[in-house]
């Protein structure tokens, strides 16, 4: 069997007998003449059932269609009957109309998509637009990435998914430092259960490590939609209707989902929570190095580190960091 696109059948759906019998062309005692109708014009399922259109013919039938005759007149006839009719020929007909009649409210509703697609994209748009949209937030990113040691990063990737974290200061791993520093061959070791954990606060807006930078969803979502309106909804086969029903059905949560990305991205990128990613470090060395990045903010508040353990002064000081940064409106 061939599989290419079935022709565009226009599908006609009556409410009522009364509908289909006022149509111009309707005639009723239509003679039979053995050949198969030149169209299926319409369909209906009654209530009640009505007679078969054609002469001679007493059925009554709830389930039919209008067809178009030979001469030109219209009349209807039943899912059964129309075999006796119209020979074997009605057959696939019949079959190819049914089809296109189960396709048509999914095409339907992607030809009522289009007719939206206008807010769509003002929507989209709007995400993106500055001062503190989706082009803000993809920025900082990038220049987040470049700026911040990778082991910080693959954290962040990992807790990203919780949204958020509680993050703690180890005091006893600082008083173990101080002697490991006195003498490494003390035979101090390091037993987390006797570990004091001081709070230090929440990270919040991790959500935005889930996000893809080479697949900006913004940039995505809108080349989606332009691939959408290309389509000849009428004529696509129907797997892809049924693909692109699921890609409008999740159109508008995506939306939101981006939406709320940005909320988080405005949640994280402030001073205050910036400086609490020194306590998500999960290695010492990355700890140090971002401790030292929240040390290099002159404030009379934050504890002076002891000399030997604040690096050499390097000219990523938290403030350049914090300027190449956009800050979110506090
Ligand atoms: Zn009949």
């Amino acid at each position: 069997m061939k599989d290419s696109v079935a022709p565009q059948i226009s599908v006609v759906i009556f409410g009522t007998a009364e509908e289909f019998r006022a149509r111009p062309f309707y005639r009723d005692d239509v003679v039979p003449t053995g050949q198969k109708p030149s169209q299926i014009v319409g369909s209906y399922r009654l209530p009640t059932p009505v007679r078969c259109g054609l002469k001679g013919c007493d059925q009554t039938h709830d389930h039919g269609y209008v067809v178009l005759v030979a001469d030109g007149a219209e009349t209807n006839t039943g899912w059964d009957c129309g075999m006796d009719h119209f020979g074997i020929e009605f057959f696939p007909m019949r079959k190819q109309y049914d089809r296109a009649e189960r396709e048509f409210p999914f095409r339907l509703s992607l030809r009522q998509v289009v007719t939206d697609a206008e807010r769509l994209r003002k929507r989209i748009h709007a995400l993106q637009a500055p001062p503190h949209g989706g082009e803000w937030l993809l920025q900082n990113l990038r220049r987040f990435a470049k700026l911040y040691p990778p082991a910080l990063m693959a954290t962040l990737r990992k807790v990203a998914p919780q949204g958020e974290a509680n993050v703690f200061e180890s005091r006893l791993r600082a008083h173990l430092k101080q002697n490991a520093a006195a003498g490494r061959n003390a035979g101090v070791e390091n037993n987390s259960a006797h570990d004091v954990r001081e709070p230090r606060g929440t990270v919040c807006g991790l959500k935005i490590f889930t996000l893809d930078l080479e697949h900006w969803p913004v940039f995505q979502l809108e080349a989606e939609l332009n691939e959408f309106l290309k389509l000849d909804h009428d004529t696509i086969p129907f797997d892809q209707v049924m693909r692109w029903n699921e890609w409008t059905q999740a159109l508008e949560l995506r939306l939101d989902e981006y939406q709320h990305l940005i909320y988080d991205g405005k949640k994280f990128f402030r001073r205050d929570n910036l400086a609490l990613l020194q306590y998500l470090a999960e290695e010492q060395k990355t700890q140090d190095e971002l401790s030292w990045m929240v040390w290099g903010e002159a404030s009379a508040e934050a504890p002076k580190p002891p000399a030997r353990a604040r690096p050499p002064k390097k000219s990523n000081s938290l403030r350049r960091i914090l300027k190449r940064l956009i800050p979110s409106p506090q």
